[in-house]
């Protein structure tokens, strides 16, 4: 269970995220929704651990992981990062992308990496190379990489963008399977209404660096907080 509470961050005096809080459930995919700049990628990567909030504080299964004086690093978080141009290692294989993170002797993370990669539909290629699958297959392997060790939590920022139609569904579809099974709570950062209408349990409305409406999707779609809100989902569709 990840919780963050009145997070805020400001560049140049400007506040970008301006008091956000947020519960997030086990097996709960929560997608934080917003027009470009409103400061949802800063949000993820303050819980990350990649940035230090100005404020706030961040828990993860009632455990204190950040505020302004204590800092666990993010490698120690178990929480897990899906970004989109969180890229493969073009020089490692995909056995060894795949085992990047992982501790253990050289046995336990190959057969570690056998159970991702065949998890993923991708056991074939456990000796290739990112440059030898196609973008969605190395999405793919980005996400067995991002589950290996097994984090409580998976932040997501707009992971699925740089895939065509054709292939974004399935592998969205799939992606947020795999993270229900394991019961992993999941942050997933959208700027389109039709992707958090289809993924999500409950959908935070973020403008100018602050939610302005949460609740099931149903609920936000009609519902809406004010007529910005209206026009942003109708807008985009
Ligand atoms: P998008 O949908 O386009 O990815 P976003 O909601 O993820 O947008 P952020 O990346 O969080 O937006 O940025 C929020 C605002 O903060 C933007 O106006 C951005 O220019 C500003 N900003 C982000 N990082 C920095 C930084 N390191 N220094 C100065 N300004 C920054
Ligand atoms: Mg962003």
């Amino acid at each position: 269970r990840l919780e963050i509470k009145d997070l805020r961050r400001s560049y140049g005096g400007r506040a970008v995220v301006d008091g956000v809080s947020l519960q997030i459930m086990p097996g709960q995919v929560t997608c934080l929704l917003g027009p470009s700049g409103c400061g949802k990628s800063t949000t993820l990567r303050m819980i990350a651990g990649v940035e230090m909030q100005d404020s706030g504080t961040i828990h993860v299964d009632g455990n204190l992981i950040c505020d302004t004086v204590f800092r666990v690093p993010p490698e120690r978080r178990e929480i897990g990062l899906m970004f989109q141009d969180f890229a493969l290692f073009p020089h490692l294989s995909v056995a060894d992308n795949v085992a990047f993170g992982l501790k253990g002797t050289k046995a336990e993370k190959r057969v570690r990496v056998e159970e991702l990669l065949k998890r993923v539909d991708l056991l074939r290629f456990i000796d290739g190379y990112p440059h030898q699958l196609s973008g969605g297959e190395q999405q793919r392997v980005a996400l067995a990489r991002a589950l290996a060790p097994k984090p409580r939590i998976m932040l997501m920022d707009e992971p699925f963008s740089g895939l065509d139609n054709r292939l974004r569904d399935g592998i969205r579809d799939e992606t947020l399977s795999i993270l229900k099974e394991e019961d992993t709570a999941v942050l997933l950062v959208t700027h389109e209404p039709d992707e958090a209408m289809r993924m999500a349990d409950e959908i935070a409305l973020m403008r100018d660096g602050v939610i302005v409406q949460q609740g099931a999707p149903y609920n936000v779609y009609t519902r809406p907080f004010d007529r910005a809100a209206v026009a942003f989902f109708s807008d985009a569709n």
